[in-house]
């Protein structure tokens, strides 16, 4: 059976028994933003975990909360492909940024698991579960076009996807809209525009805090997808274009805005089309 194919696995590390992975890097993928994003790889040899791209990873920080309970659960969006970085099938690699901010007190708030995955050394442990999730996931064969729009640590996924693209034979073409704040945000930039190397693959850049729309304001993914206009109208009336969102929950209304202003020249109303997207499985979405 080919790996498409398969079932998502889900719960195969249960929250009530975490797994000790032993972090084998952190890496800085920001090293000149204000932001702190890195790319931590954990070692899950002997936990019997083992997941698909597009799924999430639990993480259980140390320790207890305000009201002396074990802290809950986080769930990360998977950056590696089902065999992870190095392709051996024993690691997970996350993206993490670090929450850092001022409550409205103005004292410092810091981030428990974020902070607590963005300061682990190799040779640390860190607790996992999972894996969660059976929605985001990558079309089986045969597969159509891809249109993958990602604002910040949301490309965490569309990584996985991409090389997991790269070691098949699929030629599948991919589009990549990402949205970052500043130049010195954007995540495995050189890496996305090797995956991205094909004929009708594209990579698209909305740098809100240094570009602006056609209005005068902040360049952000939606104002990026009319841009794409010609190219993209007719992928989106592609019966098997598969359309995915990961980042924040407020793409979602410009990226809608957009695909309705691309449409709406070819006589195809959105607002119809996308429950027809979403009950075929086409249009994904995994914001918060
Ligand atoms: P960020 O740096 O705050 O923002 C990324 C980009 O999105 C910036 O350019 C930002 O522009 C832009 N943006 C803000 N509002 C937007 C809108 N309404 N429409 C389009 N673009 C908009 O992002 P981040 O801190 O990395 O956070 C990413 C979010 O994704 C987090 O909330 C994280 O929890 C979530 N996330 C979800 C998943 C998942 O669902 N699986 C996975 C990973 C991350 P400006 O700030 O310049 O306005």
């Amino acid at each position: 059976m080919s790996h498409s194919t398969l079932e998502p696995p889900l719960n195969l590390v249960r929250p009530s028994q975490p797994f000790a992975a032993t972090v084998l890097e952190n890496g800085d993928l920001t090293p000149a933003s204000a932001d702190d994003v890195r790319h931590v790889v954990l070692d899950l040899t002997g936990s019997g975990l083992r997941y698909l791209d597009g799924q999430a990873l639990g993480v259980v920080p140390p320790g207890v909360d305000a009201a002396g309970k074990p802290h809950r659960l986080r769930q990360y969006s998977i950056a590696s492909p089902r065999d992870g970085d190095d392709g051996a099938g024993c690691t997970v690699s996350l993206t993490v940024k670090r929450v850092v901010y001022a409550n409205e007190a103005g004292d410092e708030v810091r981030g428990v698991c974020s902070n607590h995955l963005a300061d682990a050394r190799p040779g640390d442990r860190v607790m996992v579960c999972g894996p969660f999730g059976k929605h985001f996931m990558m079309p089986t064969e045969p597969v159509g076009p891809l249109l993958m729009i990602a604002t910040g640590t949301g490309i965490a996924p569309f990584r996985a996807f991409l090389r997991q693209r790269a070691r098949g034979a699929s030629v599948t073409p991919a589009f990549l809209v990402f949205g970052v704040r500043t130049s010195a945000d954007l995540l495995y930039l050189d890496e996305l525009r090797g995956l991205l190397d094909g004929p009708d693959d594209r990579l698209v850049l909305a740098i809100s805090r240094e570009q602006t729309n056609a209005s005068g304001g902040r360049m952000y993914v939606g104002d990026r997808l009319v841009e794409l206009g010609d190219t993209l109208a007719p992928l989106l009336r592609d019966q098997r274009l598969h359309v995915y969102q990961c980042g924040l929950k407020g793409m979602e209304a410009g990226v809608e805005a957009a695909c309705q202003a691309l449409l709406a020249p070819l006589d195809v109303d959105f607002a119809a089309l996308k429950p027809e997207l979403v009950k075929a499985r086409r249009w994904l979405v995994d914001t918060y």
